[in-house]
């Protein structure tokens, strides 16, 4: 039996009392970054992973004249009876890139290779397997169909036509399409820059010795991780002290730098202070507590010119509410033209443990079941500390904030990571 008090709609994620819904931050978050400007051109190559700036109109009709999908032959269809066998014959080759120049006359057939133009006269084109052919002669039985196997002209893109359109995010499909258009180059936003830093006198970097009760700063390793494949330029400032001179120092210096300025740890009350003080003295800020778990604390605001996203320290919390709001808000800074993170409704393996109030983010390992249906399981245990149960997830499992707690064979709804990139 279910013990759900709520539906699982994916937004149905009321807050308790004096915390903020993610729906509510989230859009708090976009509402407060503007695109950022500046454009260069690129050969179409680098544009990989980058965001048009322009639509792109096609030039030619692709593909340029009708041609063959098959190799065959390519005949006039009237010339083929209503039924048994007829003959026809062969009259020439069309090659890709070596048209046939001549004209088809009535019961010829025309040796067809894919891609090839489809000579003037023929409308049809018989797939080589359903032809003998002796010789000269050429041999089909009735079943045809007129048209068939004929790619027409501009049938993927015509000119005048707008294939891609401003805030595409370009990938290795978008890079063939602009290459069968025959564009060099194209004009793509500039990089966003982000300066992030760790907050944290507990914290070493790598290659440091521990001493007691310090540790390995694992957050600048995720989020160098995470932006690196949002493709931004990147400066790690390093680990910042809970020091109120070295946290202001290193906040000015990365407000002058950078577009962004990222930073994990010391938003939770306690710490908080000194991050806080400082940014209220050098900008705005805002602190919200957010109706989520893993990541409740997060500042939003902005250093003159950057905008500033402070993630919580502990190292899960950290990768989620990144991917949840600091990754949209970024996307629409780089000019991306948002689309929806792509969830699932899925029957859950595994019991899940959780209590009503905030919305949960839990780490779940998505697959198929003997049958070929997707179900998912959990990753392991769920501590927002745990990098294990990340590293070995595959998908975050969406609980929302009204659940409380998931027997198996629920349905619930999953976030792929791939679709986080
Ligand atoms: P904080 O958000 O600063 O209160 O930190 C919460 C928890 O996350 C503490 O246990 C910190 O030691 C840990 N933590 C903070 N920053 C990092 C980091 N960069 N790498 C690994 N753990 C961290
Ligand atoms: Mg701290």
């Amino acid at each position: 039996m279910s013990k759900k008090t709520a539906d699982t709609q994916p937004d149905c994620d009321q807050p308790i009392t004096g915390l903020l819904s993610v729906t509510e931050a989230r859009q708090r978050i976009l509402d407060s970054v503007t695109p950022t400007k500046g454009q260069e051109k690129l050969a179409i190559r680098e544009s990989l992973e980058r965001v048009l700036s322009t639509d792109i109109l096609s030039t030619l009709n692709v593909p340029p004249h009708d041609n063959s999908a098959m190799d065959g032959y390519a005949i006039k269809y009237q010339d083929i009876p209503q039924s048994g066998q007829f003959d026809l014959k062969l009259a020439g080759t069309a090659f890709a890139g070596k048209p046939f120049t001549g004209k088809l006359a009535a019961g010829q057939a025309i040796r067809i290779m894919t891609g090839a133009v489809i000579p003037d006269g023929a409308d049809t084109v018989v797939m080589q397997e359903h032809v003998e052919r002796n010789g000269e002669t050429v041999t089909l039985s009735v079943g045809h169909q007129k048209g068939n196997h004929i790619r027409h002209i501009g049938e993927d893109m015509k000119i005048g036509q707008t294939v891609l359109e401003k805030g595409q995010w370009v990938t290795p499909a978008e890079l063939g399409l602009m290459a069968s258009l025959g564009i060099a180059e194209v004009a793509v936003n500039r990089k966003c820059r982000v300066a992030f830093f760790s907050t944290g006198d507990e914290l070493r970097s790598i290659g440091e010795p521990l001493e007691a009760g310090q540790i390995y700063d694992s957050n600048r390793y995720t989020l160098y991780g995470m932006l690196k494949r949002m493709n931004v330029d990147i400066i790690d400032m390093g680990v910042i002290a809970d020091k109120r001179e070295a946290i202001r120092q290193a906040f000015q210096t990365a407000a002058n730098i950078a577009d962004v300025v990222l930073t994990s740890g010391g938003v939770s009350v306690g710490d908080a202070d000194y991050v806080k003080e400082t940014l209220e003295e050098l900008g705005e800020i805002n602190f919200w507590r957010v109706a989520m778990k893993p990541g409740k604390p997060l500042a939003i605001g902005r250093i003159n010119n950057a905008a500033f996203f402070g993630v919580p320290g502990n190292p899960v919390s950290a990768m989620t509410t990144f991917y949840q709001f600091v990754k949209p808000a970024l996307e629409k800074m780089m000019g991306i033209t948002p689309t929806f993170a792509l969830t699932l409704k899925v029957p859950c393996m595994a019991k899940l443990k959780k209590n009503a109030g905030r919305l949960e983010y839990q780490r779940g390992i998505l697959t198929c079941n003997n049958e070929g249906e997707p179900v998912v399981d959990s990753s392991g245990v769920q501590g927002s500390h745990i990098m294990t149960s990340m590293s070995r997830a595959n998908c975050f499992i969406i609980l929302p904030a009204g659940n409380a707690g998931v027997d198996p064979g629920d349905l619930v709804e999953v976030q792929p990571f791939a679709g986080l990139i």
